[in-house]
Order: C-alpha cells, then structure tokens, then sequence
C-alpha cells in the first residue's frame, strides 16, 4: 500500500476526476506538473485528454504502444491520445454513429501532432481486408503535403498551421479506413507577401529553393538561395535549425507522387511556386508621367515561361487596371504604390487558390467510391490562439475562429450537460462556468458586431479608411465590456492603448489589434483584368484557378470575414451532428524548450481553457447515458426478468435489470427518459458480463 501510494505520489493521478483533493487550481496544476515531469504528458478529466507539450521524443507512439491500446477499455491503462482515438472508434462501431476530436490549445500547443498521431493509429489499427493499403497512404501523406503549403514557421511554433482544417475519415461497417474528406479554412495569405521578423513564408518555398534538384531549378529559373528573393527574407531567417527543408522537401516529393498527382500536375504545382517568388522581385520604375512601368525583364521573362502568358500582357496587368469609361473600357496607370499593392495581390490570390486547388485534388485522391453507407471520424486541427506583439486582421480571425470553437465545447458539454440534468430532473447544483457567447457576439453580431461594422466601411471605397472604421466601432460597441480602444480607455489603461489600436478582452486573454490593413484584408481585391490575364494561362492549375465563370467585380463577393464567418457556421453544423471528444493542448513554456513547466503560463491555460468548470461538472456529474429503450435493448439479455422481452415501460424494464446486476444507488439514476451513469467503469463491467 505504501509503496503504491509513493508511486501515486510521484506520478499524480491520471483521471482529475477520480481524486477528491483535486478541485482547487493549485491541486490541478501540481498535478499536471508532476506528471509532466515524469514525462507523463497525458492525464484524464472523465473522457477528455489533456495533453502537455513535451517538446522531446518520448517514444510513446511506437507500433507496439499502438497495438497495446487497441481494443482495451479506456481506463484500464495510463492515459494516452491512442486510448481516445481507440474509444472513439470502438464506440463509432459498437453505435454506428458519426464522432469528431476536437483537438484545441493555444499556437504551438500540440494539436497537429496529436492530429496526425491519431491519424497514424487508426492507419496501423483497423483490420485490412480489402487491401486498401493506398487509401491509408494516401490519407497519411496528405498531412506532410498540405503542411508544406499550409504551415510556417511564427515566433510561436516552428511549423504552425496558418489554416484550420478539418478531415473526416470515414470507416465501412467492418471499420475498415476506406476514404476521407478534407475542408480547410482560410488561409493566411498575407504571408505570402509579407512576414514579420523572426517568421518565415509557407515551408514549400525554402524546400524548393533549398531542396529541388538542379535541373528543376534551373528549368523554374531559380537560384538556391532563399537570400535572392524578396518574398522569403523579410523575416530575416530563412534558415531554422529546427527544420530540415532539404529532407522535407524528398518527402513532399514522395507524398506527391503517391497521392496521384501526374507529372503535368507536379510541373504546374512547382511552375506556381517559383512564378511567386518571381513576381516579388518584380520591380517597376517611375515613367515621366510619375506612373509605373515594369523594371525586371528576366522576372518577367521566368514569368511569361512558367505561366504561358505573353510577357506584354503580364506587363500590362501589372501596371493597369481596366475602368469602365461611358461607352467603352479604358486602361488606367498604376503609380508607383499602387503597382506594387497590385502585385502584392496577385501573388496572394496564385498562392490561395493554388491551395485551394490542391485540397480538392488530395480530396480527389481520398474520396471512397464505394456509396455504401459509411461512419466518419472527423478531426479538427485549427490555428490556436494567438497573441503576437503586434496583431492584425489574420489574428483577428484566428482568435475569433477559436471563440467560436470555444463556443461549441461550452454548449456541448458544460451548458447542454446542466441542461439535461435539469430536464431529466435529477438533482443537481449548477455549476457556473464563463460563457463566451458574448465575445462570438460581439464579432459576429449582425449590424452591430465588428465583422458587419468591417464590411459596412469596405462597402465605402474612397471615404472609409481603417481609422473611420474604428471610429465606427467607438460608435457602435463602445460600451461592451470586452472592448476597449485608446478613446473609450481611462487613464492608466490608455498608456498601453494606441490610437489606432482596438482591445478585446477574449475568453483566452487580452489581445489588442491595429487596425491598419483591415479594409484592405477584408476586400481582398483582385483588379478584374488581371484576373482575364491569369485566365489566358497555359499553365492548368493557373486557369483552372481563374475561371472565366468567376463572377466579376460587378458583382460584390462576400468579404473575407464574412466568408470565414459562414465557414465556421458551416463547420459548427458538421461537428454539432456528430458525438464529441475533446483533446486539449497546453504549452508548457514559451521558449519551446523541454523539461520546462511554467506555472503562470499553465494557469493561464487551465482557466481559459475551462478545465477546471469542466473537472466540476464532470465530477458532479454521469459519464454515461441512454435512453432507457436503448439501455435496455443493448443488455436485457443479462436479466431473466427482461430477457428476452420484457413487457412493462423501458424505464421499469431498467430499473429491474440494474437492480439484477448489483448497481449501487450512487453509482446510477434514472432520469425521466434516460439511465445516467456515474463511471464508465460501472458499464465496463457490464459490458464484461456478456464474456462470462
Ligand atoms: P499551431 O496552432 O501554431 O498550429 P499546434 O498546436 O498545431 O500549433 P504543433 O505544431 O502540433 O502545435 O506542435 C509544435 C511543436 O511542438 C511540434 O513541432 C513538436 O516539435 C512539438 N510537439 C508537439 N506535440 C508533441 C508531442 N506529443 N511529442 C513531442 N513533441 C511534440
Ligand atoms: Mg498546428
């Protein structure tokens, strides 16, 4: 006992519901530490994961820990990511019903890594009786591909996720992986352009430059050294020591091949690619008229080449827009400025529609042919949080996307968990939690919340500016308690406030915005005749990606926001007709360093996180319910009274067969409609009986 007890000591408790002392703060952090430092990154509340960043190897997704976890009941062994992924699919079979992993914590917190450890377990874990071994290859090596394009290195996390995306996998009845299905959600394209010191560009670049072979080089035109363009060294590190572009980019290369990209797909891909970096050396020159004319005839030259576009006509939709004069279209100069902004917008759209073209492509790939009904898996990995020296409208989105998920964790678990207590009329001591409702409110609200307040100056060209739009915001929300700007602050506050700067208080913390660049974000403008130049490339993906079909500006298309907004409407929807599994990532330090538990920074995370109201409402709480008719069907053949039909009410036929089989009175109650049980344990056992 005593040496149990020590060990219990060193090691901490793996289920926070299981202890009784474990209720304050403190006692949860201690735990978490403790447990981080036996490299024990995983600890339970009920059926949610914790996860700490252990920023090392821990060997603990090895092909043997795979098979140790498949097929076991939860909590028969310490915590771990595959102990979820394996109950998930088992409950997935046993029910035949649709689950997603919710897969949350802040940039750099561990969600794509668990993403694809899960990923990588129900690849080595469910049975192969069609020889479907390409799906699975397919679906493992869509995660490097779309990281190339997708992920970069922030001060936060070296290969952060600029996009949110969310993969179903989906199973047949025998729970065979027989296809998948990606969505993914705005990307940062303002990376492409621009990167702040200390970040770099999309992984893909630098794996090109540094690692594409001699002759594909030169064929693009491009040299090896990422110093030589534009695009690639605002953030002054090309180089990281954490990444390895050469190597990265053999297995893009591999990953490619096997997901069915032709060679002419490949050739196009990579003549996108480098036409990027060739349009951010484009340079222009004042003519006499102060207009701009184009300064760089071999960019140009590698341009017309890989783009299969006329190097006149890309001239000219470089430096021109067409307005529309009375009775006929006019071509009018660019200044100086202006070029550049236009060039600038270009390479943005090539680089997100090319994205957008290549998920379509691997969703291709992974598509199931087979129409037989099937159940899905979905995992969503989504940019964490983030709060950077300086933020802009991409955090702006960010932060938001990650309230909104927030959002539905509260109404699936804490809110709609008391709720159903209280319908069912069992007894029960509210437990109060922070809802966020009132922050996805004031972002989203319409009329009145900042995306409609954004889009109301973008309607405005000409006379809003980002500072009319912030007055606007003053006019309009100045007096919700989650908004502040320098105007609205008092004294002491105001000091930490510019004047073009707006603060919000969100669930996670404080982030203050500049709001510079917003309209121009939100509009995301393609000038129309460059559009009609990309359209006459010979290069596929290019035309495929600027349809002449493309409503054209005369028509408004919804802003960036509001897309994103109806996106995650959209998601909202996927994920609230499916059964929910939470895994939530916590970043141990800031410094990316192992071995390293920062106890504020933890803190932090465990409160807005609401693991502590989670811990309250799951201790208080049942683990598991059923309709009593369900309940009854799955086990009345455990009971002579019920077996094998049972003629009186479900909830009776219930109450006789729990009673049969020893539950204790605290252990269980029977609500109005359902049976709620205390601890999974208590259905192991029964579940075990059907063994004897
Ligand atoms: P973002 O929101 O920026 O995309 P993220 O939560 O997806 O962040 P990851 O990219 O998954 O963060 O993790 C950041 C880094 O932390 C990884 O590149 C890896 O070095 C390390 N890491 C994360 N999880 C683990 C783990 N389970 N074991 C070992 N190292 C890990
Ligand atoms: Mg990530």
């Amino acid at each position: 006992m005593e040496a149990a007890l020590t060990a219990r000591d060193r090691v901490g408790i793996q289920d926070f519901v299981l202890l009784d002392a474990y209720t304050s703060e403190s006692a949860f952090l201690d735990n978490l530490r403790k447990r981080f430092n036996e490299n024990l990154i995983y600890t339970y509340i009920g059926t949610l994961l914790v996860s700490v960043n252990p920023y090392k190897e821990l060997g603990i997704y090895t092909k043997k820990q795979m098979d140790t976890y498949m097929g076991v009941n939860f909590f028969e062994l310490p915590p771990h990511l595959f102990a979820l992924a394996d109950n998930a699919y088992r409950t997935m079979l046993a029910e035949t019903n649709n689950h997603f992993i919710l897969i949350s914590g802040e940039s750099g917190a561990g969600k794509t890594e668990a993403s694809k450890k899960i990923l990588q377990f129900y690849a080595a874990s469910c049975p192969r009786t069609k020889l479907l071994d390409s799906v699975r290859d397919r679906l493992l090596l869509s995660n490097p591909v779309l990281e190339a394009f997708g992920n970069a290195k922030t001060l936060k996390n070296d290969n952060s996720s600029r996009f949110g995306k969310y993969m179903d996998i989906q199973f047949d009845h025998q729970g065979e992986a027989v296809g998948g299905h990606i969505l993914s959600y705005l990307l940062e394209k303002s990376r492409v352009v621009h990167q702040n010191h200390g970040e770099r560009n999309f992984h893909i670049f630098y794996q090109l430059v540094e690692g594409g072979e001699e002759e594909l080089l030169r064929w693009l035109g491009l040299e090896r050294n990422p110093q030589q363009y534009s695009y690639l060294v605002q953030g002054e590190c090309a180089k990281v020591s954490s990444i390895n572009d050469k190597n990265d980019w053999k297995t893009v290369q591999k990953a490619l091949s096997v997901i069915d990209f032709s060679e002419s797909d490949i050739e196009h891909l990579f003549g996108i690619i480098a036409s990027v970096l060739h349009l951010g050396n484009v340079r222009f020159q004042a003519n006499t008229q102060g207009y701009a004319t184009v300064n760089s005839s071999a960019e140009v030259h590698w341009l017309s080449k890989l783009l299969g576009i006329r190097a006149q006509v890309l001239q000219e939709g470089l430096t021109h827009r067409k307005i529309e004069a009375r009775t006929e279209e006019v071509l009018s100069p660019f200044t100086m400025d202006h070029a550049l902004y236009a060039r600038d917008a270009l390479a943005k759209a090539v680089y997100g529609r090319t994205f957008t073209w290549l998920v379509s492509k691997i969703n291709e790939s992974l598509a199931n042919k087979d129409s037989s009904r099937k159940t899905v898996i979905g995992l969503l990995d989504i940019y964490g949080f983030e709060v950077f020296h300086v933020n802009s409208f991409e955090q702006f989105c960010i932060n938001y996307c990650n309230e909104k998920l927030q959002q539905l964790f509260i109404q699936l678990t804490l809110k709609s968990e008391q709720e159903e207590y209280e319908m069912e009329g069992i007894e029960w001591e509210t437990v109060p939690f922070f809802n966020n409702k009132i922050i996805c409110d004031l972002v989203e609200e319409k009329h009145r919340g900042i995306i409609s307040v954004l889009d109301e100056e973008c309607l405005r060209p000409g006379e809003a500016t980002d500072l009319t739009f912030l007055e606007r915001l003053e006019e309009k929300i100045g007096g919700h308690p989650h908004f502040l700007t320098h105007k609205l602050a008092d004294q002491k506050t105001r000091k930490t406030l510019e004047r073009g700067d707006f603060r919000l208080l969100h669930y996670a913390g404080e982030v203050t915005y500049c709001v510079v660049g917003f309209l121009d974000k939100n509009n995301d403008l393609l000038y129309r005749n460059i559009k009609e130049v990309m359209r006459l490339s010979k290069n596929a993906i290019v035309k495929h990606c600027f349809p002449s079909t493309e409503p054209d500006n005369k028509k408004r298309p919804d802003t960036v926001a509001t897309q994103f907004k109806s996106s995650l409407v959209g998601l909202t929807e996927i994920l609230m007709a499916k059964e929910p599994w939470y895994v939530r990532c916590v970043k141990p330090n800031d410094s990316k360093q192992p071995g390293r538990f920062d106890d504020v920074l933890v803190r932090h995370q465990v409160k807005y996180l609401g693991l502590m109201e989670h811990l309250r409402v799951r201790r208080a709480g049942f683990a598991y319910r059923r309709r009593f008719e369900v309940f009854l069907q799955r086990y009345k053949a455990l009971c002579p009274d019920t077996w094998p039909h049972w003629k009186g009410s479900a909830a009776e036929g219930v109450e006789r067969l729990v009673r049969h089989l020893g539950y204790k009175p605290d252990e269980y109650k029977l609500g109005k409609t359902k049976i709620f049980i205390r601890h999974p344990r208590t259905l192991f056992a029964t579940e075990d009986a059907f063994e004897v």
